[in-house]
C-alpha cells in the first residue's frame, strides 16, 4: 500500500451512527455548563433553555416539512417507532376501534417489528409484506394485505442494512383509500434526502444518523392523524405529556443545529457522498476485487454499498480491517451465533451470500483520500484472505468476528 497520511481508522459505517456536525458540537456546548437549566424552570436560565428547545423544535420541522407543534422530542428512532406504533394501537383499543391489523414491512428496523410484534400478546394481528429481489416492498403483495381490518402500516423510508429507499409514494394513497394509518420510520431518510411528513400520520427521525448526538430524536405526529398515541411512560407533562422526563437540551440543540445544516445542504452531500460511493466501488473493480452490488444502485441512498464479496467471510475481512476501516457486516451476532440479516434474508439471499456481504456508507466527512485508502486495504485483505484459504483454510470459532448489526 503507498504511504498513507490519512487519519486511520477510515470511518465507513455512518448507517449505524454518523460523526458529529462542528455546527451541533457547538449548539450543544453553552447548554452543558454556562447556561445550563431545565427548559422547564421558571427563571431566565429555564426560559432560555426553553426557547433554545423550540428552535431546535422548528429545525427539525424544517428539515421533514412538519410544522413545530407536530415534533415531539425522544431518545432517538427506537422510542419513537415504539411510542408510535403501540400508543396509537392503544388509542384506538381505547377508543373502540375494531380494527386489529398492522402490516409492516419484512425489512423493517428490530423497534418497528419487535413492537408490532408485541401487539399480537394484545390480540392484534401482524402482517408482514414481503420485498422484491431491489430490497424495496412488494407493492402488488401490499396491496393484498391490506383489508377494511388494517388500523396501520408501518413502512420505513429507506432502509439501514441496504440503503433502499422505498416506495410509499405508491403505498400512501392506498392506505388513504381504506382509511388506515401510516407511520414511517425516517430514520435513515431524514438528513440524507429530501423527507416530507406532512402526509404521514407519524415519523420516526433519529439525531445520530444525520451528524447530530446520539441520544435524541423525533417523532412527528400530525396534527390530522385520527389517533394521538398514548404515552408509553408516565409521570410529567413534558412534550405534551407523550413523552414526559426532563428534555436534554444540549442533545436538543445539537439536533436542531444538524438538522438545520443538513437542510442546507442535502443536495450538496448527496452529490458528495455518490462519488465517494461510485470511487470505492471503482476503486475495487480496477484493483480487481470480484464483487456483486446486493440492490440495484438506483434505489439506494446516495453512498449507500451493500456488497458481496466472492468467496470472502465478511466477518473475517472487517476483523482484518478493524484498525483501518471500519465497515459493517450482513451477518449480525448475537451470544456467539452468527445470525442472518433478516433483511438480507427477506431479499432472498442465501446464508453464503449473507456471509458474503458488507455494508459501507460513505459520509459528509469523508474524503476522496479516505476512499482510495479504503478501496486499497479492503482490495488488500481480500487478497490475503484468499490466499490464506487457499494455502491454509482458516478454523474459526463462532463468536469470532462478530459485531452487531444497527
Ligand atoms: N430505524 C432505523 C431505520 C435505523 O437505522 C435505526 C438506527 N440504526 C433506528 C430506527 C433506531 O434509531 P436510534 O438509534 O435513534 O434509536
Amino acid at each position: 500500500m503507498s504511504e498513507n497520511t490519512t487519519t486511520l481508522p477510515v470511518y465507513l459505517d455512518g448507517h449505524a451512527t454518523s460523526p458529529l456536525a462542528p455546527e451541533a458540537e457547538a449548539a450543544m456546548a453553552p447548554w452543558w455548563h454556562r447556561r445550563a437549566a431545565n427548559a422547564h424552570s421558571p427563571h431566565r436560565r429555564g426560559t432560555e433553555a426553553a426557547a433554545a428547545v423550540e428552535q431546535a423544535r422548528v429545525e427539525v420541522a424544517n428539515l421533514v416539512g412538519a410544522a413545530p407543534q407536530e415534533i415531539v422530542f425522544t431518545s432517538g428512532a427506537t422510542e419513537s417507532n415504539n411510542i408510535a406504533i403501540l400508543g396509537i394501537a392503544d388509542a384506538a383499543d381505547r377508543a373502540g376501534d375494531g380494527r386489529r391489523e398492522i402490516i409492516i414491512s419484512a425489512i423493517e428496523h428490530k423497534s418497528v417489528l419487535s413492537a408490532a410484534k408485541s401487539l399480537e400478546e394484545r390480540g392484534f394481528s401482524v402482517q408482514v409484506c414481503p420485498v422484491g429481489k431491489d430490497g424495496r416492498l412488494d407493492i402488488l403483495a401490499f396491496e393484498r394485505l391490506l383489508s377494511d381490518q388494517t388500523l396501520l402500516v408501518s413502512v420505513m423510508a429507506a432502509n439501514n442494512e441496504v440503503g433502499t429507499v422505498q416506495p410509499i409514494g405508491a403505498v400512501l394513497p392506498m392506505v388513504r383509500a381504506l382509511g388506515a394509518m401510516i407511520h414511517v420510520d425516517a430514520a435513515q431518510l431524514a438528513g440524507k434526502l429530501a423527507t416530507d411528513v406532512a402526509d404521514y400520520d407519524s415519523a420516526s427521525i433519529s439525531s445520530h444518523k444525520m451528524y447530530g448526538p446520539m441520544g435524541v430524536g423525533a417523532l412527528f405526529i400530525s396534527a390530522a392523524a385520527q389517533y394521538r398515541p398514548r404515552p408509553l411512560f408516565h409521570g410529567g407533562a413534558q412534550e405534551a405529556g407523550l413523552r414526559p422526563g426532563t428534555l436534554p437540551t444540549p442533545l436538543i440543540a445539537g439536533f436542531g443545529a444538524a438538522a438545520k445544516v443538513a437542510a442546507s445542504r442535502l443536495e450538496q452531500d448527496s452529490v458528495h457522498v455518490r462519488a465517494l460511493a461510485d470511487r470505492l466501488v471503482a476503486g475495487l473493480e480496477v484493483r480487481q476485487v470480484r464483487f456483486r452490488r446486493n440492490v440495484p444502485n438506483e434505489h439506494q441512498l446516495p453512498g449507500s454499498l451493500s456488497l458481496g464479496l466472492f468467496g470472502v467471510d465478511a466477518p473475517s475481512l472487517i476483523d482484518a480491517l478493524a484498525d483501518t476501516v471500519c465497515l459493517s457486516e450482513g451477518s449480525a451476532c448475537t451470544s456467539g451465533q452468527i445470525q442472518a440479516s433478516h433483511v438480507l434474508a427477506a431479499i432472498g439471499f442465501s446464508e453464503v451470500e449473507m456471509r458474503e456481504t458488507i455494508r459501507i456508507y460513505c459520509g459528509r466527512y469523508n474524503d476522496v483520500s479516505q476512499i482510495d485508502y479504503a478501496a486499497t486495504a479492503i482490495a488488500d485483505a481480500v487478497y490475503r484472505m484468499t490466499l490464506a484459504h487457499w494455502t491454509n483454510p482458516p478454523v474459526r470459532s463462532a463468536h469470532e468476528g462478530c459485531s452487531h448489526r444497527f
